[in-house]
């Protein structure tokens, strides 16, 4: 067996096909920042939308389950997110680009790179095994679209089926703490991933997994997510889950906080006639069957932070879009060759020259961050 590589990974994104995603969904912005963040392998996104397949074809090297920009070194396997019959989202992950094209004619032709599949999840996870992909629960706990929105435990809502799903997505406003307070998880492999709709240096690349895999291949991810053959998942980095704008259960229009209790009294409808939804912080106490976290042996590291432009940009005092702070980003990402170098890999020593910054990255990795948390919308800030 050849060695365990360790490979940077973030697979869930969406293409300029899907709704309310960026002109600038395409494969030379997505390769470019993948690199630049030290993104070894995307996934795809949108991979039932055909004129997306199109320009897979023709912008990538594809050779069976081998896809990869040559111009980047960033390599691809296809994914997809689709809405099921009770508006759950479940993101696919799929072998190769003819299992792709089959299963988008068992599910009904759409030019939506996310589409709306007319099934329940248990019909949908019987046609993604004949298709041998893996599936699981897009952004489990998010407000909207979420299994755990629609259902209170996974078995409601995949049936049978649940013994064919092998991993759970996070999404942006939960953490492995979090969910691991949820014993009918302790099963599933956590991914951290980050739904970009956007190639932005604060959206691509905001949660991202490790996997420890021989090579980027569909054949690799599917062994990780299952923990085969030593394969597995050796980190999960996520946005700080305070930063989510979901974490607090808050009002969507005026974003006004409010408890669980305070909102019930109140019927979930706020002062100012807006409607108020349930934060994940309080959908997990909800659903937790343990009053304090109890991970499995299988689970890998969490480390919850904040992209480094948004780092940068909290500790110049500026806004995202400023010269300033993305001309530092590019003078940092220059010296130390990725954002993942710095985020994650590099000692801390090796990072004292970025002064304040490297403080930051040290509370990231301590989980020591302090953040004003988001809610009913609103993202999260540092403070
Ligand atoms: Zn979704
Ligand atoms: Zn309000």
């Amino acid at each position: 067996m050849a060695d365990l590589e360790e490979f940077f990974s973030d697979l869930h994104i969406h293409s300029a096909y899907s709704k309310a995603t960026s002109p600038e969904m395409r494969i030379e912005n997505i390769s470019r920042i993948a690199k630049m963040k030290g993104l070894d392998l995307m996934g795809t996104g949108d991979c039932l939308n055909q004129k997306w397949i199109e320009e897979i074809k023709s912008k990538l090297e594809v050779s069976g389950e081998e896809i990869r920009d040559p111009k980047y070194g960033v390599n691809y396997i296809l994914t997809v997110e689709v809405e099921d019959i009770n508006r759950v989202h479940h993101l696919i992950i799929l072998p190769e680009i003819s299992s792709a094209q089959s299963m988008a004619e068992e599910f009904g032709s759409s030019d939506e790179g996310r589409p709306k599949v007319k099934m329940g999840a248990p019909e949908i996870v019987e046609i993604v095994k004949e298709f041998e992909g893996e599936i699981g629960p897009s952004h489990a706990f998010t407000p909207w679209t979420s299994v755990y929105k629609e259902f209170n435990s996974l078995r409601d809502c995949y049936q049978e089926e649940l013994r064919n799903v092998n991993f759970v997505e996070l999404g942006l406003s939960a953490s492995t703490e979090m969910a691991d307070r949820i014993s009918e998880l302790s099963r599933f492999t956590f991914l951290s991933n980050s739904d970009a709709h956007s190639p932005k240096a604060d959206k691509l690349g905001r949660e991202f997994n490790s996997f420890l895999i021989e090579e980027p291949t569909f054949k690799e991810v599917s062994m990780a997510i299952k923990r085969k053959n030593k394969r597995k998942v050796g980190l999960n980095f996520g946005l700080d889950p305070r930063i989510g704008k979901y974490f607090l259960t808050a009002c969507v229009r005026c974003h006004k906080r409010y408890s669980r209790e305070e909102a019930e009294s109140i019927n979930w409808k706020c002062k100012c006639g807006g409607r108020i939804k349930k934060g994940v912080k309080d959908r997990i106490d909800e659903l937790a069957d343990l009053t304090k976290p109890r991970s499995p042996k299988h689970r890998p590291p969490y480390i919850g932070g904040v992209p480094l432009i948004e780092a940068i940009s909290f500790l110049e005092g500026k806004s995202l879009s400023s010269r300033v702070v993305y001309t530092k980003w590019m003078e940092i990402l220059e010296k130390f060759g990725s954002e993942i170098e710095i985020l994650v890999k590099a000692d801390l020593s090796e990072l004292s020259s970025l002064g304040k910054l490297s403080k930051l990255i040290d509370d990231m990795r301590g989980g020591k961050l302090k953040v004003f948390p988001g809610g009913g919308g609103e993202y999260g800030k540092l403070l």
